[in-house]
């Protein structure tokens, strides 16, 4: 078995990665990423219902190309789809390394299927705004936001790189929940236009995207980014540049959060140990609890 393959619940899956590759000499940039281990690693921590897992993949699937679109190491980029629909809200970080991490406020909310039966994702959203904040290393965080258009995640995203980035793209993003609930795959793709592109290219990719139905129809069928890159931008000559691997990963750990304690000051910390005599602290981003017990609360405050 390749190195790249690993048995996972009786089935063979690649790992999870972001290919990034052009096309059209340079003019477009595509992005395509398969993510089934990694949401499923969010289902798996968080035990997320099967709308929530499309709503809540759909968008590690995109922050997690958008992390691999950063350039420096020490660069964060975190969406925050905030809507009133019962998921309430989605916060999703990724890294330039592949590192990639979310939550839903709500993660089991039960909605019927729609007719066609699809997952009723954008009504598990419901109505409300999109933000993406990056985390440069600069004095201030590079913030945008937009208002979503459908809920539905992709729409969602298209929009914001055409308002707050100015550059046209196409995003596709899919979930298929396998009937266990896990995740049977997951993935999608960007396509952004470079200013350069001509006209007969953008036109022409218009068109084959427009052709794609699924993206997971893809991903399910087995084939791989490379594939998927070569169906999308096959007749623009696509050169692929590098294959990032991603996954989901959350840099909490019980010496941060002590730090964390911490931070909150003597006099707080004092005050909880006499109130409380214990402290949990729970991180959203992968479901962990950390408690902390008198003889903790003690040590930390050097008693
Ligand atoms: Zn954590």
């Amino acid at each position: 078995m390749p190195k790249d393959y690993f048995l996972w619940q009786g089935r063979i899956k690649m790992s999870d990665t972001v290919l990034r590759a052009t096309a059209g000499g340079d003019s477009v940039r595509i992005f395509v990423a398969n993510t089934s281990n990694t949401v499923n690693e969010a289902f798996k921590r968080h035990r997320t219902s099967p709308v929530v897992s499309a709503a809540l993949g759909r968008t590690i699937t995109a922050t997690a190309i958008m992390g691999t679109m950063l350039k420096n190491d020490s660069d964060i980029v975190t969406a925050t789809v905030k809507g009133d629909g019962p998921i309430g809200s989605m916060t999703v970080t990724a890294d330039a390394k592949g590192n990639v991490k979310g939550y839903a406020a709500n993660a089991w909310v039960e909605l019927p299927l729609r007719e066609n039966g699809k997952l009723a994702v954008s009504d598990a959203v419901g109505c409300g705004t999109l933000t993406v904040i990056k985390d440069l290393g600069l004095k201030e965080p590079y913030v945008g936001q937009i208002n979503l258009i459908s809920g539905e995640i992709a729409e969602d995203f298209t929009y914001y790189f055409a308002q707050s980035e100015q550059t046209p793209s196409a995003v596709a993003l899919g979930v298929l929940v396998d009937r266990d609930y896990s995740i049977k795959c997951a993935g999608g793709f960007i396509l952004q236009i470079m200013p350069e592109a001509d006209e007969a290219i953008i036109s022409a990719l218009e068109a084959k995207i427009a052709s794609i139905t699924s993206v997971t129809a893809m991903f399910e069928k087995g084939m791989t980014n490379a594939q998927i890159l070569n169906e999308i931008a096959g007749d623009f000559s696509p050169k692929i540049l590098d294959e990032i691997p991603i996954r989901f990963y959350c840099n909490c750990s019980k010496e941060r959060v002590e730090k964390a304690l911490i931070a909150v000051g003597r006099e707080e910390l004092e005050d909880i140990l006499q109130k409380e005599g214990q402290a949990d602290l729970h991180c959203h981003f992968c479901n962990t609890d950390y408690h902390f017990d008198r003889e903790d609360l003690l040590r930390l405050l050097g008693n």
